[in-house]
C-alpha cells in the first residue's frame, strides 16, 4: 500500500518505518524542514533502540521516504496517518490545532479517495470534527474516509511494540476502511479490535488512565508501607500475582511522567467535563501522582538536612529507562527543585543529556555514574536504567563523601546495601542506616 504518515516524531517515525519494513511504500511527512532535511541525511532527531538501522534498511530498498510536503504526501498515498502531537493547553483540555490544521491541509490536496487515520491520541469526538473539517475544506465533491486506529507504543521498546501489538484497535464508519486498515495490519497475525470511531478513541484514553492509575495506586500502597514498615514491593507482588490484577504497572517510584500520561489525563478529565462528567478517579490518581514527587523530595532533604551547598549526585533523567525523552519526566521537577533550594546537581543519564541541557545551565553534566557521585554528599536515583542496577557499588561508596542513596525507584536490595554500610532510602521500604 502507499502510505504517508504526518508528524514525524516518536509515532510517526516508528510506524512509518514498520510500515515500510512490513513492505509498503510509505512518505514520513513533517513541517520541521529541518528535521526533515536530517532525515534525509539519515539523523534521527530521537533515541529510540533499532529505530535508526531499521530506517536506514528500508530507505535504501526505496520504501520508506521524507518529505516537508504535506502536498506530495497525500498526492502519492491512499492512507494517510496523522501522528502530530497532541499536547495539553493550560486548562488541560488537548491542543488540536496541529490536528485541525493537518486534516484541512489534507482536504486541500486530495486528488482522489483517500483514507484519513487518526493515529494521534485525541479525546473522544476528534474524529467527527476531522470529518467535518475535512468536508468543509475539500474543493470539489471526493470521497474519503475517517477512522481512528490509536497507538499504544512504548518509547524504549516501540518497534517491538508496533511489531508485536496486544492488540490493533481501528474504529470505522465504513466496510472500505475496515478492509483497507484490516489488509494494512494482516501481517502482524495480531487480534484486531474493529469497532467505531468513537469508542476506539476512548480505548486509548481509557488505557492510559487505566495504566496510570494502576501506577498511582501502587505510590499510595507506598506511603502506607512507609509510615508502617512494611514493603510495598512484597505487597505488589503479592497483588500482581492475581492474574485478575497483573503485576505490571504496579511498582512504586517517584511517579509517572512522560509525554502521555499526564497530558492523557488531563485531556481525559477535561473532555469528561466537557460532556457533564466529573472524573473523580481520575482527579485524584493525578493528585497522587504530584503528591509522590513532593513525597520524595521530603525524603532527600530529611536525609541531608539543608539542602543549600550540598552536591548531589543524580542518576537518570529520562522518563523511563532506554529513552532520550524528558517530556514531563518527574526527574526534571525534582532536579529544579533541588536546584532552586541552593543545591549543586551533578548528573548523568546514559541518552538524555544533550535534551536536558537546554533546560538546565546551572548544573554539573558527567559522562558515567562513577564522576557524578565523586565527592557528592550522596547519590540519587530518578530513573531505573539497567545500567545503574549493575553499579560497582563498592566503588561508589568510596568516592560518596558519605554512603548515602536515596533511590526512588527501588533498584537495590535493601539488605544488600545495609551489608554494605549504606544508609539507603527508598520508596515504601523500610530505610536502612549505616549508624
Ligand atoms: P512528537 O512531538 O515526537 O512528534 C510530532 C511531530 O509532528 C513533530 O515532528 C512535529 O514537527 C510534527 N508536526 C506538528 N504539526 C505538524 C503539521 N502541521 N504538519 C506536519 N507535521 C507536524 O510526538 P509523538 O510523541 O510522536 O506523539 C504524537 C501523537 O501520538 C500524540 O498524540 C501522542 O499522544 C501519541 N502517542 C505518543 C506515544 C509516545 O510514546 N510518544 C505513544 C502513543 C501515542
Amino acid at each position: 500500500m502507499n502510505i504517508s504518515i504526518i508528524g514525524s516524531g516518536y509515532v510517526g517515525l516508528v510506524s512509518g518505518a514498520c510500515f515500510a519494513e512490513l513492505g509498503n511504500k510509505v512518505i514520513c511527512a513533517d513541517n520541521d524542514v529541518n528535521k526533515v532535511e536530517r532525515l534525509k541525511k539519515g539523523i534521527i532527531p530521537i533515541y529510540e533502540p533499532g529505530l535508526k538501522e531499521l530506517i536506514s534498511i528500508n530507505v535504501k530498498k526505496k520504501r520508506l521516504n521524507f518529505t516537508s510536503s504535506i502536498k506530495d504526501a497525500v498526492a502519492k498515498s491512499e492512507v494517510i496517518f496523522i501522528a502530530v502531537g497532541t499536547p495539553s493547553l493550560p486548562n488541560g483540555e488537548a491542543d488540536l490545532t496541529y490536528i485541525e490544521n493537518v486534516a484541512r491541509r489534507i482536504a486541500e490536496n486530495m486528488p482522489g479517495y483517500r483514507l484519513i487515520v487518526e493515529k494521534s491520541t485525541v479525546p473522544v469526538q476528534t474524529g467527527q470534527w476531522v470529518k467535518h473539517t475535512i468536508e468543509t475544506y475539500v474543493g470539489k465533491k471526493i470521497k474519503f474516509d475517517v477512522a481512528s486506529n490509536p497507538e499504544f507504543l512504548r518509547e524504549g521498546q516501540a518497534i517491538a511494540d508496533f511489531m508485536r501489538p496486544d492488540r490493533v484497535v481501528i474504529g470505522v464508519e465504513s466496510e472500505k476502511a475496515k478492509e483497507i486498515l484490516t489488509n494494512l495490519y494482516k501481517p502482524l497475525n495480531a487480534p484486531i479490535v474493529v469497532t467505531d470511531i468513537k469508542s476506539a478513541e476512548l480505548i486509548k484514553h481509557a488505557s492510559n488512565s487505566f495504566l496510570a492509575t494502576k501506577i498511582s495506586f501502587a505510590n499510595a500502597l507506598a506511603r502506607i508501607c512507609d509510615k508502617v514498615g512494611a514493603d510495598v514491593g512484597e505487597v505488589s507482588r503479592g497483588m500482581g500475582m492475581d492474574k485478575r490484577i497483573g503485576k505490571a504497572f504496579l511498582r512504586a517510584g517517584i511517579g509517572y511522567g512522560g509525554s502521555c500520561f499526564p497530558k492523557d489525563l488531563d485531556a481525559f478529565v477535561s473532555i469528561s467535563e466537557k460532556i457533564g462528567y466529573d472524573f473523580e478517579l481520575l482527579k485524584a490518581v493525578k493528585n497522587i501522582n504530584q503528591q509522590q514527587k513532593e513525597f520524595f523530595l521530603g525524603k532527600i532533604k530529611d536525609s541531608l538536612w539543608i539542602i543549600k551547598d550540598k552536591t548531589i549526585a543524580v542518576l537518570g533523567i529520562s522518563f523511563k529507562p532506554d529513552t532520550d525523552d524528558i517530556r514531563n519526566a518527574p526527574s526534571v521537577e525534582i532536579i529544579d527543585a533541588l536546584v532552586k533550594e541552593g543545591a549543586k546537581i551533578k548528573a548523568y543519564d546514559p541518552q538524555a543529556i544533550p535534551k536536558v541541557k537546554k533546560l538546565f545551565k546551572q548544573i554539573e553534566f558527567c559522562t558515567d555514574s562513577y564522576q557524578a557521585c565523586r565527592s557528592s554528599d550522596c547519590l540519587v536515583i530518578l530513573t531505573e536504567w539497567d545500567e545503574f542496577k549493575e553499579l560497582d557499588l563498592a566503588k561508589i561508596k568510596k568516592l560518596l563523601r558519605r554512603p548515602l542513596v536515596i533511590d526512588g525507584r527501588n533498584i537495590y536490595d535493601p539488605a544488600q546495601m545495609k551489608k554494605m554500610g549504606f544508609s539507603y532510602i527508598s520508596i515504601g521500604r523500610k530505610a536502612v542506616t549505616n549508624k
